[in-house]
Formats: structure tokens, C-alpha cells, sequence
């Protein structure tokens, strides 16, 4: 059995304008230490659904439809006192911009310690501070730093200093949300470095939020593509990136430099994605689909399995 399924989520804003689609009939699994990449375009509802996990969908949202299934419970009906206990323990999340997230006044080792305190029984201070030197070093800081100020970490530093504190509490299942922007290359390059490592050593499942494709491509077991708040194809990062078969799939490939394999010229993907309060019929891709026939504009495509584990929404395929 996976650690979370995610079958057919629905989540919508309702805005005085009328409800906003953000996350229209999502389906994936995340296995035990495996590690899944939600990809897209910004709006794409990447963030909306790892709210939806978390059960912290800011006002006017709310879960329309769907399971998600963790360790066997449904999030969706389980009453909230259950999913405080959930969160931190079952599921961590690391919000985007985390880094900036931590108290000026406020060691971080404290709050880390914090974190411990708030959410374990039975923790002494000591053991809550102890505890947070071992995540510290767990992310590459020397636990000495516990005494340290975020001021005094550097921007990577506070970022790996968010993961310990997301890990506080021992979690199964970690999601990330852009964890390694507004880093700069070399700096993002150690926080995945130090995510890849826990993921071995704790056996760490992760759901990674990302629109950077060579981030997907270096970190994820599997992969879902995101448009328009639909899965547009979904499968193992191997068949994604070798085998992509939605168009939009192989734009944003397109879209991406490639580090290895022959040089070629970049492409982006013309137009910009829909509004969700309105989104086009048929295939929402169909207005920046090169390949759109007369159906698209008409039919949404069925989701097709290709074997693998693969399946792709396109009338292009099956
Ligand atoms: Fe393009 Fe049609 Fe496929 Fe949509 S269904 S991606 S418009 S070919």
C-alpha cells in the first residue's frame, strides 16, 4: 500500500467572482522512501494540492471532492483535531520562502527545540535542545550554531535550518515547496544534496514542488506534470524525461537547458496558462497546444495508461 494516495482531489477558491479550480481531479501516489516532483508552470496548483495534504488551504479554498488516503485514514474527513496530530508527525511541510520564516529574536536552535516541545510529550527542554543540535548536524551544520541567531546563518544555512525543523518530529512524509529558489546555483546544489541524503539515511518519502524541471530530473523517483490545475501526464522520471508524450510535457522540456546530451536552442511555450475561473473547454491546454485538433477544443482527453506506471491526458495518445 502506498504512504498517500491522492485519488481524484478536487480543490476550488470560491471567489466572489465565482470558484477558482485550483486542483480539478488530481490522482498520484507517493510510496514508502520514494520521492515524487509536482511540476509546472506557476498557478498550476502544485502548492494548492500539497495545502490540500496538509489540510492548510488558506480562505475561500476549500477540498470540493476526492481521498487522500495517509497510512490507510482519509485526510479529507478526518475531524482537525486528528490532523494536528498528523501534521509535523505523520506529514512536514517546508513553505516556500521558509528560509525567511524563522524568528529574528529567537536562537535557532530554540526553535527548533520549540517545534520539539509543541508537538512531542514527555521532552524535557534538554532533550527538545539536544535533539535539535543532532538535526542541525543532520543538515550539515555544526551543532555548535544551535546558539547562533538567524542573522549570523546564511541564506543556505537558514534553508537547511527549516529542514531540521521540519524533521523535528521524525516525519514519514516530507513536502517541499520550492526549497531551493531564491538559492543561488552552488547553494542550491548543497540543500538538495543534504535532501537526497536524508531521504537515504532516514528513508524519507518527499513530495518536491518545482517549476525547475533539472531539479525534478536530479531528485524525483516519479514525476507529475501539472497544468491548469490537472495532472497532464505522470509516470517515472525516466519516462518523463525520455518519453514525454503530452505536448505541453515536451514544451516545458523544451524550455529547460540540458546539461548533458546534444546542444540545442531553448523554446519556451507560447502564451500563458488560463484562468482557472474560467478555464477553456476541452483540453485547458488546447490554446497553446501546437498539435490541438477540432476535439480538443471540444472533449477532454481520458487519462490513457502506456504501461510503466505512464499515463498521459491527450487526444494525441491512445
Ligand atoms: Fe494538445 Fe489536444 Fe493533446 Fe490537448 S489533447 S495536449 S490540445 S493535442
Amino acid at each position: 500500500m502506498p504512504l498517500l494516495e491522492v485519488r481524484e482531489l478536487k480543490t476550488y477558491y470560491f471567489t466572489l467572482r465565482g470558484p477558482v479550480k485550483a486542483v480539478d481531479g488530481v490522482s498520484f501516489d507517493v510510496e514508502k522512501g520514494e520521492t515524487v516532483g509536482l511540476a509546472g508552470e506557476s498557478g498550476c496548483g502544485k502548492t494548492t494540492t500539497a495545502l490540500s495534504i496538509i489540510k492548510l488551504i488558506p480562505p475561500p479554498g476549500k477540498i470540493i471532492g476526492g481521498k487522500i488516503i495517509f497510512e490507510g485514514k482519509d485526510l479529507v474527513t478526518m475531524k482537525d483535531s486528528d490532523i494536528r496530530r498528523i501534521r509535523w508527525k505523520g506529514i512536514a511541510m517546508i513553505f516556500q520562502g521558509a528560509m525567511n520564516a524563522l524568528n529574528p529574536v529567537f536562537k535557532v536552535g530554540d526553535q527548533i527545540a520549540e517545534a520539539i516541545l509543541a508537538h512531542e510529550k514527555n521532552v524535557s527542554e534538554k532533550e527538545a535542545w539536544e535533539r535539535a543540535e543532532k538535526l542541525l548536524e543532520m543538515v550539515g551544520i555544526d551543532p555548535s550554531r544551535a546558539q547562533d541567531y538567524p542573522h549570523e546563518f546564511s541564506g543556505g544555512m537558514r534553508q537547511r535550518a527549516m529542514i531540521a525543523m521540519a524533521l523535528a518530529c521524525n516525519p514519514k512524509l516530507l513536502i517541499a515547496d520550492e526549497p531551493a529558489t531564491a538559492l543561488d546555483v552552488i547553494v542550491q546544489a548543497q540543500v538538495l544534496e543534504v535532501m537526497r541524503n536524508l531521504k537515504t539515511r532516514l528513508n524519507l518519502s518527499m513530495i518536491l514542488i518545482t517549476h525547475d524541471l533539472s531539479i525534478i530530473a536530479e531528485m524525483c523517483d516519479r514525476v507529475a506534470i501539472m497544468y491548469a490545475g490537472k495532472i497532464v501526464e505522470y509516470g517515472s522520471a525516466r519516462d518523463i524525461f525520455k518519453n514525454p508524450q503530452h505536448p505541453y510535457t515536451k514544451g516545458l522540456i523544451g524550455a529547460f537547458p540540458s546539461i548533458r546530451g546534444p546542444k540545442k536552442s531553448l523554446q519556451s511555450i507560447p502564451g500563458s496558462p488560463p484562468n482557472l475561473l474560467n478555464p477553456p473547454p476541452g483540453c485547458r491546454f488546447h490554446p497553446r497546444c501546437p498539435q490541438a485538433m477540432p476535439i480538443c477544443r471540444k472533449e477532454e482527453p481520458k487519462v490513457v495508461k502506456l504501461g510503466g506506471g505512464h499515463i498521459v491526458s491527450c487526444h494525441l495518445v491512445g
